[in-house]
This record gives C-alpha cells, structure tokens and sequence, in this order.
C-alpha cells in the first residue's frame, strides 16, 4: 500500500469510537485535511504523541477508499510548554478554531500554515502580551480571508492622520473624526460584545497608536508581526478589541473557544484583585 507523508498541525480532534481519533490537520499543500488516527486515544498507542491539539508533526498516511488513515507520525514542535498555563492553552485553542473555519480541503494554506505556527510558537513561549499576538493573528487572518481593511487614510476625506480614526467594521473602510462629525450620530462607537456585531455601521476607536499598530501587522513579514509595543494599556485594549470585532463580524460567528478564554481571564483577574 503506497504511504504518503506530509508536515502539518493538528487543528480539531474529534473522538471516535472507544479508540480512535480524527484529526484535522492543516498542511501547507493540501489545506485542512482528516486523517484518522487509530489507537491515539489509548496512552500507550504509537500515535498518541502526534494526535494531540496544537502538534506540529510529520504525518504519514495511507488511503482507503475516501479515508486518510494515520500510519505514524513523528512530532517536529509539540508545543508542550502551552499546557503549562491555561490561558496560552485557551488561546492556542481559539487560534486553532479560527484556523480550522478559515481554511478548506484541497485549498493551499502555506500563509495560514506559517502564521498560525508563529503564533502558536510566540503563545507557548509568552514572548509577547497575549492580545498583540491575538490581535495581530485575527488582523492578518481576516487579511488572508480577503477582508483586509482598507487603514491608509479616511475614505471620505482621504486624510492620512486623525486623533482618532474610527474603522467602520461592515466594510473595513477608515473614517476620520471630522468627518464622523459631518456624517451626524447615526453611527454608533461602543464596545461590543458579538451579539452587537451584526448591527450595521459598528465602529471601533483607533487612536494614532492603534492605528499605526494595526497597519504594521497587515503589512509585516509574518515572522515579525508582533514585534511592536503598545505601551497605553487603554490603546491595547482598543487594538484587542478591534482586533476581534473586526475579525469575528466578517466570519459571520463567535467561537466557544473565544468565550471560553475570556471567561476565565476574566475570573483570573478577579481572583488576583481579591
Ligand atoms: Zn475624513
């Protein structure tokens, strides 16, 4: 029987039967692809190391029938060190959601495969606040998804600086102060929750540093996207925010990961402040 091998990361297991898993692994050729994984959920299987959420591994497998059947697998990046802290392990968890709803069979995903790699890498290792590395994650997702949102100047005015600007979330076009003034109060800027996504003309605040903040990590090499600082703990709440609103309204849906993740940064905080 003719094996196939192909590097990629486990993005969604699902259990199956007493024994077995599936695997939704995202390779840069091939986009999301399902292997099934048999044994991987007993501790002593041969592939339990490389059925787990978040590995990068080498997968090789056979073909039967319309199934890809896990032969073995050899883990390249584990990224054990994101089960040392629950809150890098809910957000590696949403970025693999994210991952999986973006990318499809069949469809290359060299970009989507790099960027959620270095997220993955920069989450496991805490190398950067958890809301640039989300912020910038969901940004450039939305980019890869076709939904950039046009930030180079006011797209009544054409003005380049505003203090602040305002993103109309519906179609990613920019709108600076003066001409949110002329165009009256029938737009609403507040913070939203997913449900109040779907209202139309949601705007999100992007102060100059959020604004400048949010160009850089559409435009940088994936491998430097986080390198910037937002030092205001206000302008990064402002970029997380946007960040996501931004992201979750142009795929139509929130994620259980999502609310999961904030439910218990959230309850974190509030144990400390105690
Ligand atoms: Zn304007």
């Amino acid at each position: 029987m003719k094996h196939e091998s192909i590097d990629g990361v486990v993005v969604r297991v699902r259990d199956y039967g007493d024994h077995d898993r599936y695997l939704s692994v995202l390779t840069k050729e091939q986009g999301r692809i399902t292997l099934l994984s048999k044994g991987s959920r007993s501790l002593r299987g041969t592939q339990t190391a490389v059925s787990q959420l978040y590995t990068y591994g080498n997968f090789e497998y056979y073909r039967r029938g319309e199934f890809k059947i896990l032969k073995s697998g050899t883990p390249i990046q584990p990224f054990y060190s994101l089960s040392m802290d629950i809150d890098r392990l809910n957000l590696a968890a949403y970025l693999c959601e994210v991952a999986c709803e973006v990318t499809d069979q069949g469809e290359e995903a060299g970009e989507m495969l790099r960027l959620l790699l270095n997220s993955l890498y920069a989450v496991s290792r805490d190398l950067y606040p958890q809301e640039i590395v989300k912020g910038a994650y969901e940004l450039r997702v939305a980019a890869l998804s076709g939904y950039e949102p046009e930030l180079h100047a006011c797209a009544e005015c054409a003005r380049s600086r505003s203090d602040p600007f305002y993103l109309n979330v519906m179609n990613g076009a920019l709108l600076c102060a003066e001409c949110l003034k002329k165009s009256g109060a029938n737009k609403k800027v507040r913070d939203t929750a997913y449900d109040d996504i779907r209202e139309a003309e949601l705007l999100c605040t992007l102060p100059p540093a959020v604004h400048t903040a949010m160009r850089y990590c559409l435009q940088a090499p994936i491998e430097r996207i986080f390198s910037f600082d937002l030092k205001d703990g206000e302008d990064l709440r402002l970029f997380a925010k946007a960040a996501e609103t931004y992201l979750l309204s142009h795929l139509g849906r929130g994620f259980d990961s999502l609310n999961f993740y904030h439910a218990m940064r959230t309850a974190d905080a509030q144990k400390k402040e105690i």
